[in-house]
C-alpha cells in the first residue's frame, strides 16, 4: 500500500504560522475512531490545486478527519477576541478549529481548516468537537451561498468521526468539516491585538493588507484605507444577504471576516415567509441579529474595528484619527443604501438603479410582508406578474419602460438575481435527520440541486416548495 503522505497532494504554502507565537498555538487534531468520508468537493479541490490522485475515500477520511496529517500541514489554532451579543470577550480563539495551512489556488490564497477536530489551547470548557448536524448544515449552506454568488467560506470535505459528541439533547454522531476561507482574520483578531500589543497590531495589519488588499501594502494612509475597504466589503456582503434572504444569526465581531466573506454558519437560516424581524437562532433572544438589523449590526461591528485601528491611523494624535473614523462611519449609511440598491434593483429587472428605486423595492417588500409571501418564490414569480393590473405594478412597468429594453432581457436580469432554489431550512433539517441515521442521500440530492440555483428545472420543484405547517423550522442552534 502507498504511504498516505504521497496520496493526497495539497500544495501547502503557509504564512500565518510564521507570525509571532503570540498569534497562534500549535494544535494536534484528535484522531477519530471510525473516520468515514461523507463528501469531498472535487470541484473546489481542483480550484485549490489539491490533487486527489488515487486517494481512496478511506484515505481521504483519515487525512481530513484528523487521523493523519497531509504532508506540509502545520496545524495551529489562532487567537482572537470579540464582542458576543455586544459584550466584549478579551480572548476567544479557535476552540474547535485547527488551521492546517494555506494553499494558493486559482482564486488566490486560501486557508484550510479542520472544524471539529478536537481541543486546542483556546477551547476553554469546550470539547473542540462538532456534531454531524452543524457540519452538514455548513457544508450545504456555504456551498449554496457560493453558487448563489454570495462571498463565503467554502466546504472541501465532511468526515464522520464514528464517535459520539455529547450535547444538550444527548449523544449525537460527530463529524469534521474542512473549511476553506480567504483567511480567518476577523474583526475580533484586531480586537485581541488592540488590547495586547501595538507592535503585534501593526504586524497584523501588514499581514491582512498583504492578504486582502495588497495594493494598499506600504501605502501612506494604509490603516485608514484598509478600514474603508473592510467597511465596503462588509456592507456589500450584507446587501447580498438581503438579496437572497439570508440571516446569519450570530454576527458577533469574532464572526465578522476582514475578507468580506460570510463566515461561521452556526444558527444561520434562509427566510421562508418574508418578515424583516425574522430571527431563527435559539440564543438570539432579543432579536439583535434579526434580518433587518444586519446592516446596523455590520456598522456597529465596523465601529469596533475602527476603534482598534486608531493607534495605527494616527499614532501622534488619536483624537484626529477618531474624528476621521467617525466621519467615515457617518458616511457609511449612504454607502449601505447604495450597496442595498445595487443588490436589490436587479430583482425588479432594473439595470442602473436610481435612488428613487429604493421606494419601489420597499413597496414590493411591504406587499410581500403584508401578504405573508415566501421571500424566494415571491421574487422569482415577478416575471409572470409583469402585466398585473395594480397601481404598484403599473409604477414598476413605467420604470422598466424607461429602460427601453426588451422583456426577455429584463426577465433574464431578474432571474439572475432571484434564485429559484435556496437551501430551505426544512430541507436542510431533513438532510441532517436522515444523515444522523447514516442515510446521506438527501444531503447529496440537496447539494447537487443547489449547485445551479438560478436554473429552473421541473424535477427540482419539490425543493422550491415552502415548508408545510408541520415542517416549518422555528429555531436553529449553534454547533457548540
Ligand atoms: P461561535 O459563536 O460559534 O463563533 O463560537 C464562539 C467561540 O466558542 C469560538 O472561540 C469557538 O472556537 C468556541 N467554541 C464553540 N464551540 C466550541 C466547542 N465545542 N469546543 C471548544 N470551543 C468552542
Ligand atoms: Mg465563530
Amino acid at each position: 500500500m502507498r504511504g498516505l503522505e504521497v496520496a493526497l497532494r495539497i500544495p501547502f504554502d503557509n504564512t500565518y504560522v510564521s507570525l509571532p507565537e503570540r498569534f497562534h498555538a500549535a494544535a494536534t487534531p484528535a484522531a477519530p475512531r471510525g473516520p468515514e468520508l461523507i463528501a469531498f468537493n472535487e470541484a473546489l479541490a481542483r480550484e485549490l490545486g489539491v490533487e486527489r490522485g488515487e486517494t481512496s475515500d478511506d484515505e481521504l477520511a483519515r487525512l481530513l478527519g484528523g487521523n493523519e496529517l497531509p504532508a506540509g500541514a502545520q496545524p495551529i489554532a489562532a487567537v482572537y477576541a470579540g464582542h458576543q451579543f455586544g459584550h466584549p470577550v478579551p480572548r476567544l480563539g479557535d476552540g474547535r478549529a485547527i488551521l492546517l495551512g494555506e494553499v494558493v489556488g486559482a482564486a488566490g490564497r486560501r486557508d484550510l481548516q479542520l472544524k471539529g477536530a478536537g481541543r486546542t489551547a483556546y477551547s476553554r470548557g469546550g470539547d473542540g468537537r462538532s456534531p454531524l448536524g452543524p457540519v452538514l448544515r455548513e457544508y450545504l449552506v456555504s456551498e449554496a451561498m457560493h453558487a448563489l454568488g454570495v462571498p463565503t467560506t467554502r466546504a472541501l470535505a465532511a468526515v464522520a468521526t464514528g464517535e459520539p459528541v455529547f450535547r444538550e439533547r444527548g449523544p449525537e454522531p460527530g463529524a469534521v468539516m474542512t473549511r476553506v476561507a480567504a483567511s480567518h482574520l476577523r474583526v475580533g483578531t484586531f480586537e485581541y491585538f488592540a488590547r495586547t500589543d501595538k507592535d503585534d497590531l501593526a504586524t497584523l495589519l501588514d499581514y491582512a493588507l498583504e492578504r486582502h488588499d495588497p495594493d494598499l501594502a506600504g501605502a501612506e494612509d494604509r490603516a485608514f484605507a484598509f478600514f474603508e475597504r473592510v467597511a465596503r466589503r462588509t456592507l456589500g456582503l450584507v446587501a447580498q444577504w438581503w438579496r437572497v434572504g439570508f440571516i446569519h444569526g450570530v454576527m458577533n465581531t469574532d464572526n465578522t471576516s476582514i475578507s468580506g466573506e460570510t463566515i461561521d454558519y452556526g444558527p444561520c437560516a434562509f427566510m421562508d415567509t418574508f418578515d424583516p424581524a425574522q430571527v431563527y437562532s435559539s440564543i438570539d433572544r432579543t432579536g439583535r441579529y434579526r434580518f433587518e438589523n444586519q446592516a446596523p449590526i455590520a456598522l456597529w461591528n465596523l465601529s469596533i474595528l475602527a476603534s482598534c485601528l486608531v493607534p495605527l491611523i494616527d499614532p501622534e494624535d488619536p483624537d484626529r484619527a477618531v474624528a476621521r473614523l467617525e466621519e467615515a462611519l457617518g458616511g457609511y449609511q449612504a454607502i449601505w443604501e447604495g450597496a442595498w440598491l445595487a443588490a436589490m434593483a436587479p430583482k425588479l429587472g432594473i439595470e442602473h438603479p436610481e435612488p428613487a428605486d429604493g421606494e419601489l423595492i420597499r413597496a414590493f417588500l411591504g406587499r410581500f410582508e403584508v401578504k405573508g409571501l415566501d421571500y424566494t418564490n415571491a421574487w422569482r414569480a415577478l416575471p409572470y406578474e409583469l402585466d398585473a393590473d395594480e397601481p404598484l405594478y403599473a409604477r414598476w412597468r413605467e420604470r422598466l419602460d424607461r429602460q427601453g429594453q426588451p422583456r426577455e432581457e429584463v426577465v433574464a436580469r431578474m432571474n439572475a438575481a432571484n434564485p429559484y432554489l435556496i437551501p430551505r431550512n426544512h430541507q436542510v433539517a431533513r438532510a441532517i435527520e436522515l444523515g444522523e441515521s447514516g442515510d446521506f442521500s438527501h444531503f447529496h440530492a440537496l447539494h447537487a440541486a443547489l449547485a445551479r440555483p438560478y436554473e429552473e428545472r421541473l424535477e427540482l420543484e419539490p425543493f422550491t416548495a415552502p415548508p408545510r405547517a408541520d415542517e416549518v423550522v422555528h429555531k436553529t442552534f449553534c454547533g457548540t
